[in-house]
């Protein structure tokens, strides 16, 4: 066996000599990101545990009973460096979730969070194996250097775990013209599966292309900016850096994962330099080509930004189309960034498809289903997506040469209707089948513009969706956070800086100062009891009075212990 230092020191020498990103000069760039050794994904005190007691204390105790799986994908979330060691990993017992009795989150390492489809269309390119399971793990990660083995590309750098699916790949000296790939925000296969008939042209590409079976996100939380960014680096969050939607800087600062301020501020901010760590295929393929190869993308907003990269903000990189939706037309970061004008002058807007969702229900009533038509979150939305990509993509003479092009679709209204209906209410098979409608018109426009054997086209998804009676208890935010400081904190102040889904943002003085610590506070919350998170004087919601004495989490612990924890779980085979 090697001894740990001698890795050490070579982690530190890849570290050194290949810095592949330059970002243009201003005060406020982060430091360039590097490529990591290949094996970087391997935790530094990995060691054999057989013979090594269990944890004292309970909580760990807890934690260190996870799925050794769950684990793998926490770490890979996880973002390296102290800064974050004194914030909580929340893993709720499934189907636990945060959130309320409607609106469900879905950021965890749960397998139906975390499979989702990976289909690779393209006749002539992509074998056509229809359902098919590869030996080892695939994850949606696997797509950058599957895209750089179609495209011929060896300037790619190895970034393990991810790796090229080779399987499917046809023995050609053809190279696609366009890859097109579309992501289904929210469409994970418990979301499709709720909804069966609802999606043929997905089933009919799965069966005439390649469908991998048991493919995950690869990382928790499954959060859309996150996963998003894994499909395109080839990385995790721990060396990409977008870790949630939230995301805690080296400097301990909490920023977003494309804006300065946390949270999701839409596409009026979109920052490339922020949190991402890790250049892109598109970004990559571009450099290495003179930026001839035509680099694009459709989304909903801020947080989608990581499927193609830096555009301008690299050095030597030039403004990729980034069209993304802001209210009833499309805007982008003219920085980095372009947006071509026919897109909100000359496309048709979302009128006309709203106004057929409005009709779908059988009544002109400005209704649908009963409610108002949120575009994003209705089937108006797909269709308005695709006749702005199609414009783009024909404007901009994407597929009309030799060299790759590569588009990026995210369709959002799966997730937006699972947030607001959830994934069991008769609008989720609306959307999906709209999705579906528009992957199936995707395919007809490459078909009649680039051709059959000229391009490939993905079908994708971000994450699953939870769903409601499945008997998970809502953890109710502002309850948990009363009782943790009514715990921990004098009155009117506080110990957390901010929540999440799956992680608490701890504030480390106030922590000190008030005489406590992150491991006596998640000894606390593994103790967490249903009862403990009704609000005084609440009722006991319906199902729930038999259960009121249930742990709410599987584990809490604090950063600083996750290396421990892959080790005392077995996480990446280190035990
Ligand atoms: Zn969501």
């Amino acid at each position: 066996m090697t001894p740990r230092w001698i890795a050490a020191v070579g982690l530190v020498l890849v570290a050194a000599v290949t810095v592949v990103v330059v970002l243009q000069s201003g005060e406020s760039a982060p430091p360039p990101p590097s490529e990591p050794s290949p094996d970087a994904e391997a935790t530094p005190n990995a060691q054999p545990t057989d013979d090594r007691p269990l944890p004292k204390k309970a909580y760990l105790r807890a934690a260190c009973g996870l799925p050794a799986e769950w684990v793998e994908r926490i770490y890979r979330g996880w973002k390296p460096g102290s800064a974050r060691d004194d914030d909580l990993v929340l893993v709720p017992t499934p189907p636990n979730y945060m959130g309320t009795f409607i609106n469900t989150s879905h950021s965890a390492a749960y397998d139906f969070l975390q499979e989702v489809p990976l289909v690779l269309y393209g006749p002539g390119l992509i074998k056509p194996t229809g359902p098919t399971r590869l030996e080892g793990e695939v994850t949606i990660a696997d797509l950058a250097p599957t895209f750089a083995e179609l495209m011929d590309f060896e300037g790619w750098p190895d970034r393990k775990p991810s790796r090229s699916l080779s399987e499917i790949l046809e023995t050609t000296d053809q190279k696609p013209k366009l890859i097109v790939t579309a992501v289904m925000d929210g469409g994970g296969w418990n979301a499709l599966e709720q909804w069966p008939g609802a999606w043929p042209n997905i089933e009919r590409l799965a069966d005439e292309g390649a469908s991998l079976e048991g493919a995950i996100v690869g990382s928790s939380p499954s959060i859309t900016p996150a996963t998003h960014t894994n499909l395109s680096t080839g990385t995790f969050p721990r060396q990409h850096g977008v870790s949630a939607i939230a995301v805690r800087a080296d400097d301990g600062a909490i920023v977003g994962s494309f804006s300065e301020s946390a949270g999701n501020p839409g596409a009026r901010m979109m920052d490339p330099r922020i949190s991402l760590r890790r250049t892109t295929i598109a970004d990559e393929w571009d450099r290495a080509n003179g930026n001839r190869p035509k680099i694009g993308m459709l989304g909903s907003g801020n947080l989608q930004l990581g499927m193609i990269g830096f555009g301008a903000a690299l050095r030597g990189g030039d403004k990729d189309f980034a069209v993304m939706k802001s209210g009833e037309g499309w805007i982008t970061n003219e920085e980095f960034y372009s947006l071509p004008s026919y897109v909100n002058e000359e496309v048709a807007g979302p009128e006309g498809d709203i106004e057929s969702v409005d009709r779908s229900d059988g009544e002109a009533d400005g209704k649908w289903l009963g409610h108002e038509i949120p575009v994003d979150g209705s089937p108006a939305f797909a269709p308005w997506e695709n006749r702005t990509m199609q414009a783009v993509l024909e404007r901009e003479g994407f597929g009309d040469d030799s060299v790759t092009d590569l588009f990026y679709v995210n369709y959002k209204a799966p997730d937006r209707a699972g947030h607001l209906y959830n994934m069991i209410a008769p609008e989720q098979r609306e959307v999906i089948a709209s999705v579906d409608a528009a992957i199936g018109d995707m395919v007809a426009w490459l078909d009649d513009n680039v051709g059959r054997g000229g391009y490939v086209m993905v079908v994708t998804a971000d994450h699953g969706q939870t769903p409601l009676e499945a008997g998970g208890w809502p953890i109710a935010r502002d309850e948990i956070v009363s009782d943790i400081n009514a715990s921990f904190a004098p009155e009117g102040q506080s110990v957390l800086q901010r929540t999440s889904a799956s992680s608490f943002f701890m504030r480390s003085e106030e922590i000190d100062a008030f005489g406590t610590s992150p491991g006596e506070i998640a000894s606390y919350l593994s103790r967490y009891r249903i009862k403990d998170n009704i609000p005084p004087g609440g009722s006991v919601p319906e199902g729930f009075q038999n259960r009121l004495n249930e742990r709410i989490f599987d584990a809490v612990f604090p950063g600083s212990k996750l290396d421990a924890i892959v080790d005392c779980t077995g996480a990446f085979g280190t035990k």
